[in-house]
């Protein structure tokens, strides 16, 4: 039975603890805030209640598992897992609108032709096809696997590649793509509003479609398949779950703990040093922070070598401003859950948020963004059915590049995101109550998914590190952000820790 010290409680840390103590080790977890669940926060006042990280829950069946391999309730039986049906609503820069179902091809072909005219609905099909194909060869290495150490092959792009309509006929072409993602939505769905919709999805996660690799048409193939999710009372509720299913199975929890150093004997981790001094030895350090931080807690040591993938060599970092509304007046039982309100102008939210491509140099936050409108039908998150809380989101240039600590900066683009809002909310001026707004600077950058592709630029370093005993695990190492890749990322190096590191993932 070894010790093992967990740095951070954050989702991904806290499912590795969660597995590990069910193997029989005994798991400390070391906090430096106050509480856990890291970016998976709830914003309270005044009977109102906001999801301060993400908002919905995709691909559940990581938690699924993770809830019955660590105890004998299942996840239903820990949150109130909801299906959001529609999945969301579209309102495109020219004002029309697309209402999309949860989780059904044929549903969404039919409201895609319904809503854009007949023949959008199989052309966003079509690519939803070819998506399926990249995710199937990528699934399991991408994300049920530890990274492989021929990560390189990772770096071909599965989407593949058709031949240009009417130029060689439809069909395949031979090998894989190299085209970004842009490329490709311009080529294979030519209407500007199924682009915008696929190109959305990108977004969402964080990542530039005109250099994100076409495999990461799988974002919107997932949530397709799969389904979006809420959890009842907001998504700290699943924090709140995997926590007391820490503490059941033994793990203990020290809050106000910040980790400063990784300690080593003989070349293997073997323990922490908390501020203020205290030392806790382990057989095994868990860090669930940004890998970047590593080497300085390593003494300047490197957790990856130069061949290795590494935390600093991937895509630009970008970030998400939040506004959190307070309405007077009830919602509409008809509001669906999520609308999806597209930036006005694309290129100018694209130039916004990334710069030219390079990820430096000031840059101004985009008047009119790209924003998502989420509205529960939760009674949990409003005082009473007389009122309603409405979340606010984008994605942004990280804090750098825009100074979101400049009060004038912050406030005029929360004013952006609450324009925009207007398309989905009419009645939204006269409805306001009170905003808060949560800056970018305060939630830090946001991880996405990995994906396959461009050379293996979208990929995070390996769980596995080349410090004997140290294992990264979250939303920035393999295989990547949002909670069900978070989620896998503690089922991996728990399965490395228990099975040895040439472990090659679960059958
Ligand atoms: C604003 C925002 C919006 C998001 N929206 C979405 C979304 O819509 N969909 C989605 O799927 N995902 C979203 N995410 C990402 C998702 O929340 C994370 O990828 C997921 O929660 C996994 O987090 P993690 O395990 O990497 O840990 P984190 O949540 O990053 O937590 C890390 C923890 O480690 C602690 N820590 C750091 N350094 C130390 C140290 N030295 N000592 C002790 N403790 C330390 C921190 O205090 C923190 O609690 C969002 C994230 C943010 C911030």
């Amino acid at each position: 039975m070894a010790g093992i010290a967990v740095i951070g409680a954050g989702t991904g840390a806290m499912t590795a603890a969660a597995r590990l103590a069910v193997a029989g080790h005994r798991v400390a977890v070391f906090e430096r805030g106050s509480t856990y669940g890291g970016a998976v926060g709830r914003y309270e006042r005044d009977g109102f209640a906001f999801d301060t990280g993400p908002g919905l829950l995709h691909l559940p069946a990581v938690y699924r598992d993770l809830f019955l391999k660590t105890g004998r309730e299942p996840l239903e039986a820990c949150v109130g897992l909801a299906q959001v049906d529609p999945a969301s609503r579209h309102v495109f820069a020219d004002g029309t609108t697309a209402t999309l179902p949860n989780a059904s091809r044929a549903g969404v072909m039919e409201a895609l032709d319904g809503a854009l005219g007949a023949g959008c609905g199989e052309r966003w099909s079509e690519v939803m096809v070819r998506a399926r194909e990249a995710w199937d060869a990528t699934r399991r290495p991408l994300l049920e696997e530890p990274l492989w150490a021929d990560w390189r092959v990772l770096g071909r792009d599965p989407y593949p590649a058709v031949r240009r309509r009417g130029l060689f006929g439809r069909g395949r072409a031979k090998g894989p793509t190299t085209a970004t993602l842009a490329g490709i939505a311009a080529r294979e769905l030519a209407d500007p509003r199924l682009v915008a919709l696929l190109e959305s999805h990108a977004l969402a996660h964080g990542f530039d479609p005109r250099t994100a690799p076409a495999s990461a048409a799988v974002l919107p193939y997932m949530e397709q398949t799969f389904g979006r999710w809420y959890v009842r009372g907001g998504m700290r509720a699943l924090a709140e779950a995997l926590y007391e299913r820490c503490r059941a199975r033994g793990v203990e929890f020290t809050f106000g703990a910040e980790v400063v150093r990784i300690t080593e004997k003989d070349g293997r981790a073997a323990g922490v040093e908390l501020a203020g001094g205290r030392v806790v030895d382990a057989e095994y350090v868990v860090a669930g922070l940004d890998p970047a931080g590593l080497p300085a807690l390593c003494g300047g040591r490197e957790p990856w070598g130069a061949d290795d993938v590494r935390p600093d060599g991937g895509a630009p970092r970008t970030a998400r401003l939040t506004v959190c509304l307070a309405l007077r007046g009830a919602r509409p039982a008809d509001a669906p859950h999520r609308t999806v309100v597209h930036a006005a102008d694309r290129e100018a939210e694209l130039a916004a948020v990334f710069g030219g491509g390079d990820g430096r140099g000031h840059r101004e936050p985009c008047a009119r963004p790209t924003v998502a409108v989420l509205r529960p039908d939760d009674p949990a998150t409003r005082p009473d059915d007389e009122h309603e809380a409405v979340t606010l989101t984008a994605t942004v240039a990280p804090h750098g590049p825009v100074d979101w600590r400049d009060a004038e900066t912050l406030r005029a683009a929360a004013d952006g995101l609450v324009r925009a809002a207007g398309a989905a909310i009419p009645d939204l001026p006269e409805r306001e109550l009170w905003r808060e707004v949560l800056s970018p600077a305060d939630s830090g950058p946001v991880p996405g998914p990995a994906l396959p592709g461009q050379e293996g630029r979208f990929l995070r370093p390996a769980n596995r590190t080349r410090i004997p005993g140290l294992y990264a695990v979250g939303g920035w190492s393999h295989p990547g952000g949002g909670l069900a890749h978070a989620g896998m990322s503690g089922a991996l190096v728990a399965g490395l820790i228990v099975h040895g590191d040439d472990w090659h993932g679960s059958q």
